[in-house]
């Protein structure tokens, strides 16, 4: 696998702490140390999925023979049995207790048979468990090749009913994004979350026979820039027009992820306008328990610098009895009024309220998942679509 440091990268870590900050959840620079180029692989690479964190227990199904290994050394005898059965896990004095049956293994590998899942508290997945012990629990990763791991990411993200292109223009995004993450885990203990903190990933639960035919006729298959594999973000709707990576995440700008006209996203309810209300009293409140306290109630508030034609603005301010703060409405949205849909939103006041109206769904960067659904309906192939929102860039295969 090659990695280089690159310009890019030397770039970004010139970037504020606080701009980064605004992107905890969503960022793909957590943390940025290399920009890979085109990585290719002789097949699906393993990713590890991180399940459960520092739980104390849970159920582990298993119908059918198994193995269970020392991952931290391989090389000392496996504990191995006919039927595994449905077991409570829960951690030991120098191991862990799979039901009846203890083993003394500090990071303990749950290998089945051939073709067997494993249950996870009733949620199915394919591949191998991974059971780490940490002080008061333990971790619960799915190693799980590449292309099982998307079939159960894409209708997990975006309804397998919708067209055939749209699914695979996902598929790739999401392979990218997993192939992304993996590059910069090295020194973690995990490559994804199972959730929106990454992609949602359901297993088995979320696996059809489509879901199967649609990411196997992407298999492999990354988008690139400039040769480099970059954060394909995605999101539900951009309302209009998707916003650049760097305002919203505080990355070094780049013309793949610069925003892009859509106007596709018609058939999204959060294309249409919507508008959430708060007390003025309310608000000043949030704000003084997040450590900004402008007084008791607000008393003006507005958007400044809008970026291009988007309803995204650059700044919220708001005029309290005692003073006035300022917010990125990105973070004000995810750290104050989490109501908001996205960061595309205008604020004004009427009477005791503060109204916020806006449109779009996510964080409207890169693809916009409506938008790729009309395209799909106009006609356009997964490649187009993939073009379209992440402009100048290609797409390539990685095995
Ligand atoms: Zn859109």
């Amino acid at each position: 696998m090659k990695i280089r440091l690159g310009a890019r990268l030397r770039r970004v870590l010139l970037i504020p702490l606080g701009a980064v900050l605004a992107s905890v959840l969503f960022s793909c620079l957590m943390p940025p140390r290399v920009l890979p180029k085109v990585v290719h692989f002789s097949k699906a690479p393993v990713l590890r999925v991180l399940l459960l964190k520092d739980v104390e227990q849970t159920d582990v199904t298993l119908e059918g023979a198994f193995k269970i290994i020392d991952a931290s050394q391989p090389e000392r005898p496996a504990v191995q049995g006919e039927a595994f059965g449905a077991r409570k896990l829960s951690l030991t004095a120098d191991g862990f207790a799979f039901g009846n049956l203890g083993v003394k293994l500090q990071n303990a590998l749950l290998i089945p048979a051939e073709g067997q899942a494993v249950s996870l508290e009733g949620t199915a997945y394919r591949g191998r468990f991974l059971f780490v012990r940490r002080e008061t629990g333990f971790d619960v990763l799915n190693l799980v090749d590449l292309e099982s791991y998307l079939c159960g990411v894409l209708g997990a993200e975006m309804p397998l009913s919708w067209p055939d292109e749209a699914l695979r223009a996902q598929a790739i995004a999401a392979r990218s994004y997993a192939v992304y993450k993996l590059n910069f885990s090295k020194d973690r203990d995990y490559d994804v979350y199972a959730d929106t903190r990454s992609q949602v990933y359901r297993g088995l639960a979320a696996e059809t026979a489509r879901a199967r035919e649609l990411v196997a006729s992407t298999s492999g298959l990354l988008v690139t820039a400039d040769g480099e594999i970059f954060c394909s973000y995605f999101h539900s709707t951009c309302g209009g027009e998707t916003v650049p990576a760097a305002f919203i995440f505080g990355e070094e700008p780049s013309p793949e992820l610069d925003g892009v006209r859509c106007g596709f996203c018609k058939d999204s309810k959060y294309f249409k306008p919507w508008s959430y209300r708060i007390d003025r009293q309310e608000l000043a409140q949030k704000l003084a328990a997040a450590g900004k306290n402008i007084g008791p109630q607000i008393e003006a508030a507005w958007v400044e610098e809008p970026i291009r034609a988007s309803n995204v603005h650059r700044v919220l301010k708001l005029q309290g009895t005692a003073g006035q703060t300022e917010f990125h409405p990105y973070v004000f949205r995810r750290t104050i009024f989490s109501k908001l849909k996205s960061p595309a939103y205008t604020v004004r006041l009427e009477g005791s309220e503060v109204v916020f109206e806006g449109v779009g769904f996510g964080h409207n960067v890169g693809l916009c998942q409506y938008g790729a659904a009309g395209l799909a309906r106009e006609g356009h192939a997964a490649e187009d679509i993939i073009g379209h929102f992440y402009p100048g860039t290609r797409v390539t295969s990685a095995y």
